[in-house]
């Protein structure tokens, strides 16, 4: 079994969920009390999320290519950043390492590949649904996703970064989250990506009302693909 390597506390809540998550999957797949080799580097998210309000991607991406190094010196084979949002600087990190940055997107877009979704909408915070990279990415690799009003997407933001992030899951938000998720349905979206890795906190992807894509769950799948010698869904979707 090879290293992983996580950049996490982007929120923490979200990293715990990826530590998890690994682990449980090494141990069922190679059993007895079998759990994964990994190492991570957990930020400081506040000042990260300074970083994110100021728009210095070149500062964010200078912290988290310094942690994926670490990493790399640490141990890793492969690296992953724990957040949708930060993907938004991953060419830069993955220039920064020699070993392979497993990318949220790739492996999230070979999922909805694999399972025929071709319009998904897209539930992540404001950078992600607004900057660009990660529709532009998917499109790349032949899926077209949609996002919400600005008013739902600022909904949706909100709940993240005031909420989920901070340790809060309310009743209330997740019936926000179902009604975008029925207004964007009635549209036309085929799936749902939960495109930021804390909503998984709040909805549960294998009941909503249109197959769910946990983006937290993919990319902690694709990492123990990887170290254990298969191919991620993305590299098996590529060859
Ligand atoms: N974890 C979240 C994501 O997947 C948001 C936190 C961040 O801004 O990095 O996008």
């Amino acid at each position: 079994m090879q290293t992983i390597g996580l950049i996490g506390g982007m929120s923490f809540e979200s990293s715990a969920v990826y530590y998890r998550l690994i682990n449980e999957m090494v141990r069922e797949r190679l059993g007895g009390l079998s759990s994964a080799e990994l190492v991570m580097h957990s930020v400081n998210f506040e000042e990260i999320v300074a970083l994110q309000k100021a728009g210095n991607w070149d500062g964010a991406a200078a912290r988290l290519g310094d942690a994926a190094l670490r990493l790399q010196i640490a141990g890793a084979r492969s690296v992953l950043i724990c957040t949708n949002t930060m993907h938004l600087i991953a060419d830069q990190v993955a220039a920064r390492i020699s070993v392979p940055l497993i990318h949220i997107i790739d492996e999230t877009a070979a999922s909805l590949k694999a399972a025929g979704r071709r319009r998904p909408l897209l539930l992540a915070t404001r950078y992600t649904m607004e900057h660009g990279f990660y529709a532009d990415r998917m499109k790349g690799l032949g899926v077209d996703i949609v996002v919400p009003d600005p008013a739902d997407r600022t909904t949706v933001h909100d709940i993240i970064f005031n909420e989920l992030c901070a340790g809060k899951v309310l009743d209330s938000s997740r019936q926000k989250l179902l009604q975008i998720i029925e207004r964007e349905r009635a549209k036309g979206a085929d799936s749902i990506i939960l495109g930021c890795t804390e909503i998984c906190l709040i909805l549960d992807p294998n009941r909503l009302s249109l197959p769910g894509f946990d983006t937290t769950e993919i990319h902690a799948k694709a990492a123990v693909d990887f170290a254990l010698g298969h191919g991620s869904m993305a590299e098996t979707v590529a060859a």
